[in-house]
């Protein structure tokens, strides 16, 4: 009896150990893996980070959390909120580092670097349905975190470049660019469900695919879509094609990673070239 019943907790637990976790990388854009002190035998401990939930999942017999830091993450202490079964609640502290990244400062047309009214109330309203798929926080829990490159192509290094169009900043570059021509077929890198696929303004042609628990992939500006939301894919899967759809210079691919909402380097998930 005793044989099965540990065979039991063991057929149980043996599935949410097999993904290997993320290295930490405690910069902002980075990822940090904490240890919850809680053994697998009790049930999930749920944690949080700035008010988000965060992906825990069972690694060598403890309860880890993985946790995304956005780029606008400041130096220094920071905490997860961890509340147990037992409804237990407790912070557990974890100093983040400081990484600079780039800058790019460029000079445009005035008319491009102020949107007319029209463009403006379409990214405003765009902008909450690209935060939906960005913020789902689903039930399953990752198959992996080792994601497959998603187009063959060289990748640029520019994640978290700061960018400064006539002295104004803009957002921080927040994924990778592969580049690779117009057609390339798009790959999933890991199996998911897609949440959305649209057309946007700045982002021209875009899928969200959803791999569970608030690890969540973007691909951007492509030629065309295969998926719509709703859909699972497996690894491999074609998503779409490679395209210059959207705000962009040339066809690539700008490939997204999110944790907890927080947009992070995709280099981390990816074996090196
Ligand atoms: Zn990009």
């Amino acid at each position: 009896m005793k044989n099965l019943l540990l065979a039991t907790i063991l057929a149980l637990t043996a599935p949410l150990a097999l993904a290997a976790l993320p290295p930490t990388r405690a910069v902002p854009g980075g990822v940090v893996v904490l240890d919850l002190g809680v053994p697998t035998e009790q049930p999930a401990p749920s944690a949080r980070f700035n008010d988000r939930q965060v992906l825990v999942i069972a690694d060598n017999n403890s309860w880890k959390a993985v946790v995304g830091l956005a780029l606008a993450t400041t130096p220094g202490k920071h905490a997860v909120t961890i509340s147990t079964a037992g409804n237990d609640t407790r912070t557990l502290q974890f100093q983040v580092t400081d990484k600079k990244y780039r800058e790019q400062r460029l000079k445009v047309k005035p008319g491009q670097v102020d949107l007319a009214a029209e463009d403006n109330a379409r990214v405003e309203k765009e902008q909450l349905r690209i935060r939906k798929s960005l913020d789902s926080f689903s039930n399953n829990l990752p198959a992996t975190f080792m994601l497959k490159q998603p187009v063959q192509g060289p990748r640029s290094s520019s994640f978290g470049l700061r960018r400064f169009f006539n002295g104004q900043s803009r957002n921080p570059h927040s994924g990778m660019d592969i580049a690779a021509a117009t057609g390339t077929p798009i790959l999933a890198p890991a199996d998911g469900v897609v949440t959305d696929a649209g057309n946007f303004f700045f982002n021209g042609n875009t899928v969200f695919v959803d791999h569970g628990r608030g690890f969540v992939t973007m691909y951007c500006h492509l030629s065309a879509f295969n998926v719509q939301a709703g859909d699972k894919v497996n690894t491999g899967d074609l998503l779409g094609k490679v395209g210059a759809t959207g705000r962009v210079t040339g066809p690539h691919l700008h490939f997204g990673v999110m944790l907890n909402g927080a947009s992070i380097d995709p280099a981390i998930f990816l074996a090196q070239p």
